[in-house]
């Protein structure tokens, strides 16, 4: 952090700084300039507020140097992290697909779509069982027993199951049935959920809350790392802005800052970005074209009759054809997305 005093601040005014700096247990590096003089306060930054240091005589203004997050940072971890998991890695060469229906919503809707997902290449199932709708009054899901059927579905079609936690108290059951949490858009800063997932041993999904900055998500995802999961996957799934046409706006440029901010996966969800199913082949291979890690994509058998997010869903043939495109694009940025062999008779 560096203290910059104003003009003409006094002898008095610089002393009473560095005896504050020494007090908490810093260094102080003094610079004297011709019009003003500039203090470096040497020691980890992070815990400290440069609001309340503004507030000092003669202080004109406080800078941080440091990154608020640091084991979510490239710097201390130079290396991508790869989560891997039941044979399926995230974050290596191959793009990682988790597919499935915004809801879980009877036994034959969710295996009919998982063998459909997994017959297109996905490696992991996605489902809501516990859902946060924005009306109450709206389909709130399935709740354990939609997290049993999301399991048999996963089990039976050989893939992982991705599914939402929304409170610390559901984190054991949801546990019981889940390979991955998924933190939802509206929980990002839900720091009592960041603990708790923070402490479970399982991967997490943390979605960037639709008002969120890249920073905030990086925050967010600290508060799990600080708990002891390492196993953090950051996902893009539009934000809020002042465009109507789509549900979100796809912010593409978070791609590649997280990737170099950060050495945790990138998956980028073009279903709930965009809110229409047209515009999710175009977006995911965009996601992958600008380095994105994964996808997650709603794919329903009929979409006219979803409980939740039926126009953003894709039928089970166009989700087949956007692996095949994606596919292409993924090759061509040097990744990998691997297709199963089509069954012939
Ligand atoms: C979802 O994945 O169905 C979902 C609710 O996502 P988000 O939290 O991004 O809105
Ligand atoms: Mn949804």
């Amino acid at each position: 952090m560096v203290i910059v005093m104003r003009q003409g601040a006094t002898k008095r005014e610089v002393g009473a700084v560095l005896a504050h700096i020494e007090e908490l247990g810093y260094r102080a590096h003094i610079s004297q300039g011709v019009e003003r003089t500039i203090i470096g306060v040497i020691g980890d930054e992070r815990p400290l507020d440069p609001t309340a240091w503004e507030i000092l005589e003669g202080v004109e203004n406080v800078v941080r140097i440091l990154k608020p997050y640091k084991l979510a940072s490239r710097e201390f971890h130079p290396d991508n992290t790869v989560i891997t998991l039941n044979g399926v890695s995230i974050g290596g060469d191959e793009i990682v697909v988790m597919a499935g229906p915004c809801s879980v919503e009877s036994r034959e809707q969710i295996m009919d779509i998982a063998q459909a997902v997994r017959a297109a290449g996905a490696t992991m199932l996605r489902g809501g069982a516990f859902k946060p709708r924005t009306s109450p009054y709206a389909f709130q899901g399935m709740g354990e027993a939609g997290l049993k059927l999301l399991r048999e579905a996963a089990d039976a079609t050989g893939m992982l199951v991705v599914t939402e936690v929304m409170a610390p108290a559901e984190v054991p059951l949801v546990a019981q049935y889940a390979d991955v949490f998924q933190i939802g858009t509206r929980n990002m800063q839900n720091y009592s959920l960041l603990h708790a997932v923070g402490e479970a041993h399982r991967p997490v999904l943390l979605k960037r809350g639709m008002s969120s900055t890249i920073e905030e998500l990086l925050m967010a995802a600290e508060y799990i790392l600080s708990h002891g999961n390492y196993r953090v996957m950051l996902c893009e799934r539009g934000i809020r802005t002042f465009e109507t046409f789509t549900r979100n706006t796809l912010d593409i440029n978070a791609v590649p800052a997280l990737k170099s901010l950060t050495h945790l996966p990138v998956i980028v969800d073009p279903s709930h970005a965009t809110g229409k199913r047209e515009l999710v082949d175009a977006t995911s291979r965009a996601a992958v074209a600008a380095g994105a890690d994964g996808l997650i994509i709603e794919v329903h058998d009929h979409p006219e009759r979803a409980l939740s997010d039926g126009a953003q869903s894709l039928t089970p043939a166009q989700f087949a054809q956007l692996m095949r495109r994606v596919s292409r694009i993924a090759e061509a940025v040097d990744r990998r997305l691997t297709l199963p062999e089509p069954v012939t008779a």
